[in-house]
């Protein structure tokens, strides 16, 4: 292929209409493009007026998605600039549609799909020269995309989605990233039997033979880019944890469900305290759904509460965890070992059992009721109701994505509790007028790209529980002035580089950092690249 052929069909280098003449001169350019000279700026707004004039969101995402594999310098410009309109669109909640119908749109290739019959090839497939300078890396097996369960090969638009603001807001250069689809097949029989379907069309590939293809794939990783990061996503309730676990020491990685979600859930809460004077250790939290983000957001809760001087058993008394068989008790109930660490003791709630949430309510008079079940309409007007009749400014978080699976609608919260709640939501809501405190989308974005960029400036060997914690403090002191529990979209770059600051400084103190410096946002700051067009070469 002539080198102005590969410029234009590489996203990374294609230019489109600002290739300069100098370069159209250098590299014959010239005919393949129009005569005008474009720039950055007046390509962001012929596509910002395309975008426009497409009726929904899903075309929306579909529209940016072909942007980014013909020209990734224009997309990430576009993003960056327009982050506010188009984070519901790169990502939650239009992102779950793209997943949903990532088959449908499907057109060029990105990022690697790793299929279980190809299993024998994984060093080969990230072999590629094109993949030398890659960073991080976001994967997924697709088994719990969002609230939307299992969309096989399809789970791909997460790990695209993820590194899209890994450059937005973490100031990652794209051709440092790299998205991986685990294909071990579908228990989607819809997908399975839709011809048009791009993944393998197998059961899920379970038990040894899963685990051995993911040690495989660590492995491989590990070899082919020491020191770089793997953020978890999407994976199943059983395979999250274990899998984190089981890999955490031989890689630099993190789960963004169990402790980007639990980071900034403890953030936000931190920042919803400091509204209502009340500190950690004096909360009473209901806990709705122990699975992964339920667990996790439990266990940062009490290592928070044990870095404010409180023991294991007092911090635990402070929390009650509900999952699908109620109220986790001693002994009583069918849940995960992570679960079973938030049991209540024997004996102490025997009455509750079986008991609904409103009679639960009543009784534990929670200040804090945070949502993870995936179920719709879970917190009732009568526990609502009744929450809000013992605490002067309930917390409630309905955390469940997507906004269909929301524990509760914010407007009916606020009803409900004559506007006093200090509510924050997993997916975007539009405003409610009567909330006295704004409502606050509890987002993982706030989080995730921060920790990345701050454990790979530090030269971290691995992401701590404290580096986690450290990045909900430092959420929570940037969402100080700020009208609603986090700052707005607008300032992720900026909430990303104090959140990375801050987890790089953790990383040293807990002896994990390769790389020192006494000023670590200045050195974090000239680390972050933004979109702009590089002489083409
Ligand atoms: P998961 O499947 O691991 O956990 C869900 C848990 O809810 C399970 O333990 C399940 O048994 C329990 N559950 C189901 N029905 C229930 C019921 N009727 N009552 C009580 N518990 C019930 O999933 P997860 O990864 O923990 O995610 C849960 C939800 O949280 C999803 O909707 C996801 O979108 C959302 N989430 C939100 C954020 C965020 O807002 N930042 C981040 C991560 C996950």
């Amino acid at each position: 292929m002539s080198r102005a052929r590969e410029l234009l069909s590489d996203p990374l280098t294609n230019k489109g209409t600002a290739f300069t003449e100098e370069e159209r001169d250098r590299f014959r350019l010239h005919g393949l493009l129009p005569p005008h000279v474009g720039t950055l700026e007046s390509q962001m707004e012929r596509r910002w007026r395309a975008l426009g004039a497409l009726p929904d969101n899903f075309q929306r995402y579909s529209f940016l998605r072909d942007l980014q594999d013909s020209n990734e310098i224009l997309f990430h410009a576009l993003v960056a600039n327009n982050i506010e309109a188009l984070l519901p669109i790169v990502y939650t909640p239009t992102v779950g549609e793209g997943c949903q119908r990532f088959s449908e749109i499907w057109r060029r290739p990105r990022g690697l799909f790793l299929s279980y019959p190809n299993r024998h090839r994984i060093k080969e497939m990230l072999a590629d020269p094109a993949y030398d300078r890659v960073r991080a890396i976001v994967v997924s097996d697709g088994e719990r995309i969002l609230g939307l369960g299992d969309q096989g090969a399809g789970g791909m638009g997460i790990p695209i989605g993820k590194l899209a603001l890994y450059t937005a807001c973490g100031g990652f250069h794209p051709g440092e990233l790299l998205p991986i689809l685990l294909d071990v097949g579908t228990d989607n029989a819809r997908l399975r039997n839709d011809p048009l379907y791009i993944g393998w069309r197998h059961e899920r590939v379970r038990g040894p033979d899963y685990d051995a293809f993911v040690d495989a794939f660590v492995a491989a990783v590990a070899e082919r880019w020491p020191g770089a990061l793997l953020q978890w996503e999407d994976f199943a309730g059983a395979n999250a944890a274990r899998l984190l676990d089981r890999h955490r020491d031989q890689l630099l990685s993190f789960n963004d469900d169990i402790q980007g979600t639990a980071a900034v859930a403890v953030g936000t809460l931190l920042s919803a305290m400091r509204r209502t004077g009340r500190p950690l250790s004096a909360q009473r939290i209901l806990l709705f759904g122990a699975g992964a983000a339920g667990t996790g957001i439990g266990s940062l809760l009490i290592a928070a509460m044990r870095a404010e001087g409180l023991d294991e058993a007092a911090a635990r008394a402070t929390i009650w965890a509900i999952d699908r068989d109620g109220l986790i008790r001693e002994g009583a109930n069918q849940v995960s070992e992570a679960a079973r660490r938030f049991a209540r003791p024997a004996g102490e709630a025997d009455d509750l059992a079986g008991a609904d949430l409103a009679t639960i309510v009543a009784r534990v008079a929670p200040t804090v009721m945070i949502g993870v079940s995936g179920q719709s309409g879970a917190f009732t007007e009568d526990a609502v109701r009744a929450m809000a009749a013992a605490v002067d400014r309930p917390i409630i978080f309905p955390l469940s994505n997507p906004a269909s699976h929301a524990e509760a609608r914010p407007d009916m919260l606020s009803a409900w509790t004559e506007g006093r709640a200090i509510i924050g939501t997993g997916s975007p809501f539009p405003p409610v007028k009567a909330a006295l405190t704004p409502v606050t989308q509890v987002n993982n974005v706030y989080i995730f790209p921060g920790v990345a960029l701050g454990a790979l400036a530090a030269g971290a060997r691995g992401v701590s529980d404290a580096m986690f914690m450290a990045s909900a403090r430092a959420l929570a002191e940037a969402a100080d002035g700020a009208s609603a529990l986090l700052p707005p979209v607008t300032a992720l770059r900026d909430v990303a580089l104090t959140v990375a600051t801050a987890v790089a400084e953790q990383a040293v103190a807990d002896g994990l950092a390769t790389v020192a410096t006494d000023d670590w946002r200045t050195r974090i700051a000239a680390m972050m690249w933004t979109p702009e067009y590089a002489a083409a070469e």
